[in-house]
């Protein structure tokens, strides 16, 4: 046997169909098992004490280890009933691309060869999905937190007399950056890992519709120049995690304009309703920002990971991070050929090929059928929540502006109505049939649906709604039954 390959490739061949046949299956029939289950805890102890093998074991035996302890336990959100977080659901397209690149086993970090050109491809693709210039650059990251940080850094660096940062550090400028109180927390982090400290990022309060106050942000801005801070940098949100609100995108273009401010989008699952022609007048002025982050692998459905940073003028990127190293020398010909190279545009040297699961999800389904997913998804959020809203049992806490819709129960019969929501979704997710998350919202324990699989159909909603109403039965009845047996003991 030469190297790794296998000694009998006919044989590995065979497993690798069945693999292929097994997973292809199980995706086309993922709606019919549960939404999630807990891990037993043979399976976890299992994880827990294997030890480091010496000797190698069959790709059989490691499989049906896969198929038998992996696969039942996943996060469940390839599920149409997966309405927890905002996850992609994935595809079989997308599977089969990530295979591919595998196969490939390319390295996106620079020389000349033609994955760089996919990447390059899907980065103008990007670009001109959301109105940017093609000249644009760019980068695909593992997803929006990374390329948040890229952009928050790349704005450091643009600041006057921004290259003196990188040689020196942040230490002695007063930066300070301004995001809205529902902006990610990956925001805030990006500051903290650039060294400018949490508190650097000014939280602007939002107004009633949970979007961020331009009256508050100006005068935010004109305390900290008074005090002597150096504003550079204004973040908003299209789509915000708790409630899927858009920031006044075009109002911050113009005031980040006034105020020589960086102008960064956190775009990571709204920015793709740029696609939807229903919804994209929601986004007016995304395309003035200087930056955007926003994700392939949320409602785009292109397997995890799969994130992107957009920067609208050419150079900015590279100013904030490309190096001269020697043995990284680029050439006019031959294998070192074809700068710039990926690697000048982030943290990253080697990259793997992320864009090829891109293109084949952009070019297999199109923006137009993308958009629709989007569309779909909004429609849904609608949908539920107008019967929310004509629940008696049942209040609508947010108003919808794409696909998140925070609600929650309300009865007489119970005080501490966090409890009793916070136990319905427990009792949701454990049951397997469908899985939403919480949230807070105006101080208050909700129920988060947030609907991004393109799997995801009013048949689903309905149910979500039919299996909230059961499991509420059933506390109420516990409820009751307390209350008359504690009268009992008490007679
Ligand atoms: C998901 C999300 C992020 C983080 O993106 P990841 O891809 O999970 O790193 C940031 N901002 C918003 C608004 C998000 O929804």
């Amino acid at each position: 046997m030469a190297g790794l390959d296998p000694e009998d490739w006919e044989e590995l061949k065979a497993q690798g169909h069945q693999m292929l046949e097994d997973m292809l299956e199980n995706i086309r029939h993922v709606s019919q098992g549960p939404v999630w289950q807990p891990m037993p805890a043979s399976v976890r102890e299992a994880f827990k004490t294997a030890p480091l093998p010496d000797t190698g074991q069959e790709l059989g035996t490691l499989y049906q280890q896969f198929a038998s302890m992996v696969q039942p336990y996943a996060v469940g959100n390839r599920h149409p009933r997966f309405m927890g977080w905002v996850h992609g659901g994935g595809t079989a397209q997308g599977m089969l691309a990530e295979m591919l690149a595998a196969g490939l086993n390319a390295n996106l970090g620079g020389r000349d060869h033609a994955p760089v050109e996919v990447e390059r491809m899907v980065i103008r693709w990007a670009a001109e999905m959301f109105g940017f210039p093609p000249e644009a650059t760019g980068l695909l990251v593992t997803g929006s937190s990374m390329a948040n940080f890229i952009a928050i850094l790349t704005a450091t660096r643009n600041v006057a007399d921004g290259q003196a940062l990188r040689q020196h550090g942040v230490g002695g400028r007063r930066l300070v950056g301004y995001a809205g109180e529902s902006a990610h927390g990956c925001v805030a982090r990006a500051f903290d890992m650039a060294g400018l400290g949490e508190q650097a990022l000014r939280r602007v309060p939002m107004d009633a519709t949970f979007r961020m106050d331009m009256t508050a942000l100006e005068s935010l801005i004109a305390q900290d120049r008074a005090a002597g801070f150096e504003p550079f940098l204004v973040v908003g949100t299209a789509g915000t995690v708790d409630t899927g609100s858009i920031d006044p995108l075009d109002a911050l273009a113009d005031l980040a304009a006034r105020e020589g401010m960086w102008f960064h989008v956190d775009g990571a699952f709204g920015a793709l309703a740029k696609l939807a022609p229903d919804l994209a007048p929601l986004l007016a002025g995304l395309e003035r920002a200087d930056s955007l982050a926003f994700d392939f692998h949320k409602w785009a459905q292109v397997p995890y990971d799969a994130g992107c940073v957009l920067v609208r003028e050419p150079g900015r990127q590279a100013a904030a991070f490309a190096q001269s190293l020697a043995y990284l020398s680029r050439e006019d010909r031959g294998l070192a050929a074809g700068a710039p190279w990926f690697c000048d545009l982030g943290p990253d040297l080697s990259r793997g090929f992320r864009a090829l699961k891109v293109w084949f999800a952009l070019a297999g389904f199109g923006a137009r059928e993308l958009g629709q997913v989007v569309t779909r998804s909004c429609a849904l959020a609608r949908g539920l929540a107008s019967q929310v809203q004509a629940i008696p049992r049942l209040e609508l806490l947010a108003p919808v502006t794409l696909n998140v819709v925070c609600l929650r129960v309300v009865v007489p019969e119970v005080d501490d109505l966090d409890w009793l929501n916070g136990e319905l979704v427990k009792d949701l997710q454990v049951s397997g049939v469908v899985a939403p998350s919480t949230t807070r919202i105006g101080g208050v324990l909700a129920i988060r649906v947030a609907l991004v699989n393109h799997r995801t159909t009013e048949a689903d909603v309905t149910i979500l709604l039919d299996a909230l109403h059961s499991f509420l039965e059933v506390r109420l009845a516990h409820v009751k039954m307390m209350k008359t047996l504690e009268s009992l003991a008490g007679a």
